[in-house]
């Protein structure tokens, strides 16, 4: 099944304008529109990097290299032995995605350093400028070392020519990537995770992330003096942060740079740095919307564990997949229908899941033979409380099973602050253990979505089975918490969507939680809830609402019709932490979708209809805030309009306080 497909790669020896060097060692490369401009230099015999955009200099000069045990430092001393320039432009198309064919076009500069003392050893690296942006990531080749090799600390960083507003969450805490944003200077950081965007002082949008993290730590970014930033690798238990053998190679590097943050999202520069699909026959790998058993569990209608309340019983599948028919939805999540869960089961501790076990008053091939009757598909669902001692030891079984019962999506829970209440999630230990059930579940013809995650760097593009993931706070946060305040979807599209998909669970129609915890609630409007389908992007999209909350609501339709796969993404207008309006095209039609959505402002936005297909009359299905409805003010009132337009008109968008609009346009 997996196979390896050759690069078509456009190597140019001789690139007359592109690349240059000068007597003083300096060595540089644009991007194809000249746009982006990175120039590397060996000062004091270390190698430094920066970057400009246009004149504008972005990164100053920064320093690259590593630290090794026992103080082993890889930094200085080199001279630049060759160096390589090319440039690549291809484009490709993803199995599934927001938008299906991606450009990528870039140019290369690989330098070849050697050390010139006596242990000559060797380091290259690669830089890609891109339009979109640039990266680089470093190559330690084989050069006969025997002993293992231990990174204990990556010295690059990214020195920032001038301040910005940082958009930010803190690195190593307890919630993993759970945690609400921050805007602050980019010299007042701590650590902080990636994605990391910043508005800087000249007027840029820029973002700072990883690509194909595979075997290797994640990276977070530390303040260091001044605007500079530094590399901080997540390390394992014992303080080493990263161990390999003979060679390594690590993530790319990267930095988007784009004029107004709306252009960061439509830069694909993370998924062009991953490689190509390994998967060779996908027809098994398929988007879809589900419901699922699960908000009933949030909200304390249900629990995860066997009792009066046990969310997960053969009769409430039934009544769900009986559901899942009316409102015309064709996956199902279960989750808490194996053994093991107790009503502490979040708590740190090694719980001991059965992957295979049923919990009593659960009958797995009853409840997915009663599905398959009914033309409905379970998603399976593992939450391995972070104890993967024991997942592991299961996991083929627990593959074999699904694949038996043809459940073939697996949602993978990973409750806990570290791994085996050891490791943390983005370590390096972390990373391998993530690629490994994601390697194992394509073995398994098994499409996989991650929660408490590792951070997304583009592997869907090599493995399209790793479909969505959590990483961030989700729905959830709303049933149980204080909740995820009325700005923060319109931060997400500009921070951590930028590494990818996300199961955010939107479709909360009900959002005072007439049958939740007193003082819950979702904040925003119902409206918005809808407008988050095409806002956020997500190939499994979750209708989380309790199903009889759909029943008889007209503005279901609207998630009935939302796609999951794309033709295309354009995102109109947005301004991070205050609004965003996002047009995706069906790849299945030549309907058009928009979401549009504010923080606790009520705003009126005027939209253009030329990303429309030209000459051709749509009926536009609007469904808007009410009149006189906000967060505050009758929610769930959703007004549903239907107007004819074309690529030549405009629309103006009105949102109340924490509000949306959501648009079907149908071609007529
Ligand atoms: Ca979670």
């Amino acid at each position: 099944m997996i196979k390896k497909i050759p690069l078509i790669a456009l190597a140019l020896s001789t690139m007359v304008g592109c690349i240059s060097q000068n007597s003083e060692k300096t060595y540089q490369i644009q991007s194809p529109n000249g746009e982006n401009t990175i120039q590397f230099e060996l000062t004091d015999l270390a190698p430094q990097y920066s970057v400009k955009h246009g004149n504008t200099e972005v990164i100053v000069p920064s320093k690259l290299g590593f630290v090794f045990k026992d103080n082993d430092t890889l930094q200085h001393n080199f001279e630049v032995v060759s160096q390589k320039e090319s440039s690549y432009d291809n484009t490709w198309k993803q199995v599934w995605g927001e938008k299906h064919s991606i450009r990528n076009h870039y140019n290369e500069l690989v330098v070849h350093l050697q050390e010139k003392s006596e242990k000559k050893r060797k380091l290259n690296i690669e830089f890609r400028a891109f339009d979109d942006g640039i990266a680089f990531r470093y190559v330690f080749p084989e050069q006969g070392i025997k002993d293992s090799i231990f990174i204990m600390d990556e010295l690059t960083t990214f020195n920032l020519k001038e301040d910005g507003k940082a958009w930010w969450i803190p690195a190593y805490d307890e919630q993993r990537y759970e945690n609400l944003f921050t805007a602050s200077p980019v010299s007042t950081l701590d650590t902080v995770h990636t994605p990391l965007t910043i508005e800087s002082k000249s007027g840029l949008a820029l973002s700072f992330h990883e690509a194909n993290l595979t075997d290797f730590a994640s990276t977070t970014l530390a303040h260091t003096t001044g605007t500079t930033l530094k590399t901080d690798l997540v390390p394992w238990s014992d303080g080493i942060k990263v161990r390999t053998t003979k060679s390594f190679r690590t993530p790319w590097r990267t930095l988007q740079i784009a004029k107004k943050p709306t252009d960061l999202i439509t830069s694909y520069l993370v998924l062009n740095l991953n490689e190509p699909n390994k998967i060779e026959d996908t027809s098994w790998i398929e988007t879809f919307k589900y419901i699922g058993i699960w908000w009933g569990m949030h909200i304390g209608k249900y629990t995860f564990w066997e009792g009066d309340k046990q969310g997960a019983t053969t009769v409430h599948a039934k009544e769900y997949i009986n559901e899942a028919n009316k409102l015309g939805i064709d996956h199902l999540l279960i989750e808490g229908w194996n053994k093991g869960w107790t009503p502490s089961w979040y708590e740190n501790a090694m719980h001991q899941f059965s992957f295979t076990k049923e919990a009593d008053n659960f009958n797995l091939k009853e409840v997915t033979d009663y599905a398959a009757d009914h033309g409905v598909k379970i998603v399976g669902y593992h939450e391995t409380g972070s104890n993967l001692k024991n997942y592991l030891q299961q996991i083929d079984s627990a593959f074999a099973l699904y694949k038996k019962r043809g459940i073939t999506t697996v949602k993978i829970g990973h409750v806990g602050s570290k791994l085996n209440m050891k490791e943390w999630h983005h370590g390096q230990f972390g990373v391998n253990y993530f690629r490994y059930v994601l390697k194992k579940a394509a073995e398994y013809g098994l499409e996989i979505y991650y929660h408490e995650p590792i951070k997304d760097t583009g592997e869907r593009r090599t493995y399209p089975n790793m479909m969505s993931r959590e990483g961030a706070r989700g729905q959830e946060y709303n049933a149980w918490s204080d909740g995820n305040p009325t700005s923060y979807t319109t931060i997400l599209p500009f921070t951590r969507l930028l590494a990818g998909p996300m199961d955010y669970t939107a479709g909360i129609l009900d959002v005072n939680i007439e049958q939740g915890y007193p003082g819950r609630r979702v904040h925003s409007t119902a409206a918005k809830q809808l407008a988050l389908t095409v806002t956020v992007f997500s190939p499994l999209q979750m209708l989380a609402d309790l199903p009889e909350n759909y029943m008889n609501q007209p503005a279901f339709k609207f998630l009935q019709d939302v796609p999951t796969d794309w033709e295309d993404t354009k995102v109109l207008n947005g301004e991070i932490g205050q609004y965003i309006t996002t047009v995706r095209k069906d790849i299945n039609s030549d309907d058009w979708f928009l979401g549009s959505i504010t923080n606790e402002d009520a705003r009126s936005l005027s939209i253009n209809l030329d990303f429309l297909d030209k000459n051709v009359s749509y009926e536009a299905q609007i469904y808007k805030d009410a009149d006189g409805t906000d967060i505050d003010h009758n929610p769930t009132k959703i007004d549903i309009q239907k107007k004819k337009v074309s690529a030549s008109d405009s629309l103006t968008l009105e949102l109340g306080s924490g509000g949306g609009t959501a648009i079907r346009f149908k071609k007529i």
